[in-house]
C-alpha cells in the first residue's frame, strides 16, 4: 500500500496521471489530507464514490502514532511518536504571545556527533520519511485544534505558526525527503506556510545548502558553536569536512535566495569552552562579512554531557559584546524543561546502528 502522505502536490498529480486521474485530484487531496485532517477516504464528499473506493484499495492515508504526550508547566507540549517498533522521536510545540512553534525531527537520531548534544550522542539509526515528517505537524495541528475546542479551525487562523527543523536528526543530512516535507508545509492546499516562517537548522553541511537554496529556500539557522575552526572541529566535528570559511561563503550563497536577509548563528553558550570574551571578539571577526543574527542558547545539561551552562553574566558579557558591534542577539529562553523538551534534550528512542567514537549513554539516563 502506497502512503499518500509521503508526496507533495506534484508527485501526487503525477500518481493520479499514471492512474488515468485528473491532476486537479491531487490537491482535492492535499486539502482533505493536510488542511482538513481526514485521513479516511470516505469522507472525501466531493471525490467520485468510484474513486474513492479505488483509492481504498490501493493506498492509505497513515500518520506516525502518537506514543505519548506532555504539556510542560510554560505550555509547552511534547509528543514521543513512533516511528517504527525500534524507535521514536520527539515533536515539540512551544507557544509564544505572537506566534506558535512546531519543532520537527528529521532523522532517528543523528550520525554527526556533536559533543553536546544528546541526540548526537544517542547514535543514528536511519532518516524519517516524508509521511514521519509531516505527520508530526499534522499530529499537532490535529491535537492542538481539539485542544482549542474547534473541529475545524476558522478561515484564516492557525495555531501554529511556525515550524522550525530543529528536533532530533540532521535535516540537511535527509535532504530529499525534508524537502519534500517543507514543500508540503509551503503549499496553500496543504499547510499555507510562508518561507519566512519555515526555519531549517543545520550544522553546516555546505554542498547540501547549495542545492537548499535552488531548491527550497526556507530561512536559514546555522550551528556554529565556535569562532574558530580548532574548537569547532571538537564541538562539532562535521567542520573537520566544512570548516568554518567555505561555511561562511555557503551562508553568503545562500543569502542570495533566503527569504530573509539574514542568516542566524546558533551559538550554544558552554561553561568555560566557548563563551569568553576573545571567543566573542573572534566571532566579530569571523562573521564580519556575513548578514546575520545571532541566537545564544544556554546549553541544556543532559546526564554524562561533561558540559555545564555558561553563566548568566559571561552570557549577558558576551551578548553585549556583539550587541555593541551593531548585530541582533536574541538569548534563547529555556523552555520545557520540566519535560525534557528543551533543545538538546530530544532524544526519543534510537537503537544505533553506528559505531560511535564516544560511548553511548543508556536511554534511561536521558530520558
Ligand atoms: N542538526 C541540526 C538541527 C537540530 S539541533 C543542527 O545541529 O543545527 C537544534 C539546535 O539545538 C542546534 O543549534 C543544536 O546545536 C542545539 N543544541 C544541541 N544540543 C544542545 C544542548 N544540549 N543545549 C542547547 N542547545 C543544543
Ligand atoms: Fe546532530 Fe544537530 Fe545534534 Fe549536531 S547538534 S549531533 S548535527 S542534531
Amino acid at each position: 500500500m502506497v502512503n499518500l502522505l509521503n508526496f507533495n502536490q506534484q508527485q501526487l498529480a503525477q500518481w493520479f496521471a499514471e492512474r488515468g486521474e485528473k491532476p486537479f485530484r491531487a490537491k482535492q487531496l492535499m486539502r482533505w489530507m493536510h488542511h482538513f485532517g481526514v485521513t479516511d477516504f470516505e469522507q472525501m464528499t466531493d471525490i467520485a464514490k468510484s474513486l474513492r473506493e479505488k483509492l481504498a484499495v490501493e493506498a492509505e492515508i497513515s500518520l506516525p502514532t502518537v506514543q505519548l504526550e506532555r504539556v510542560s508547566n510554560d505550555g509547552t507540549r511534547k509528543w514521543l511518536i513512533g516511528a517504527d517498533t525500534a524507535n521514536s522521536i520527539e515533536t515539540v510545540f512551544i507557544p509564544e504571545d505572537d506566534r506558535g512553534t512546531l519543532c520537527i525531527s528529521s532523522q532517528v537520531g543523528c550520525a554527526l556527533e556533536c559533543t553536546f548534544c544528546s541526540t548526537g550522542r544517542q547514535g543514528f539509526n536511519r532518516n524519517l520519511s516524508v509521511a514521519e515528517i509531516i505527520g508530526q505537524l499534522a499530529i499537532a495541528n490535529q491535537s492542538l485544534r481539539l485542544e482549542a475546542g474547534y473541529d475545524l479551525l476558522p478561515a484564516g487562523e492557525r495555531i501554529i505558526s511556525n515550524v522550525v527543523m530543529m528536533g532530533m536528526g540532521e535535516p540537511l543530512a535527509n535532504y530529499d525527503n525534508v524537502v519534500t516535507a517543507m514543500q508540503i508545509m509551503l503549499d496553500d492546499s496543504a499547510y499555507g506556510l510562508s518561507r519566512r516562517r519555515v526555519t531549517l537548522s543545520t550544522s553546516g553541511l555546505v554542498p547540501a545548502m547549495d542545492r537548499l537554496k535552488e531548491d527550497c529556500p526556507v530561512a536559514l539557522a546555522v550551528s556554529l558553536h565556535a569562532p574558530n575552526d580548532a574548537l569547532r572541529d571538537v564541538i562539532v566535528p562535521i567542520n573537520k569536512k566544512y570548516p568554518l570559511k567555505a561555511l561562511m561563503a555557503a551562508c553568503n550563497r545562500y543569502l542570495e535566495k533566503a527569504p530573509r536577509d539574514f542568516v542566524t548563528f546558533e551559538y550554544v553558550m558552554l561553561d568555560g569552552v566557548n563563551d569568553t570574551v576573545e571567543h566573542a571578539h573572534q566571532l566579530l571577526e569571523l562573521v564580519k562579512n556575513v548578514s546575520c543574527k545571532f541566537n545564544l542558547i544556554p546549553f541544556n545539561p543532559f546526564p554524562g554531557s561533561g558540559y555545564g551552562t555558561s553563566k548568566q553574566s559571561h552570557i549577558q558579557v558576551f551578548r553585549d559584546i556583539l550587541m555593541q558591534a551593531g548585530y541582533v542577539v536574541t538569548v534563547r529562553k529555556t523552555r520545557g524543561e520540566d519535560i525534557d523538551a528543551a533543545c538538546g534534550q530530544l532524544a526519543g528512542v534510537v537503537l544505533d546502528k553506528t559505531n560511535r567514537t564516544t560511548k553511548r549513554i543508556p536511554i534511561e539516563a536521558i530520558t
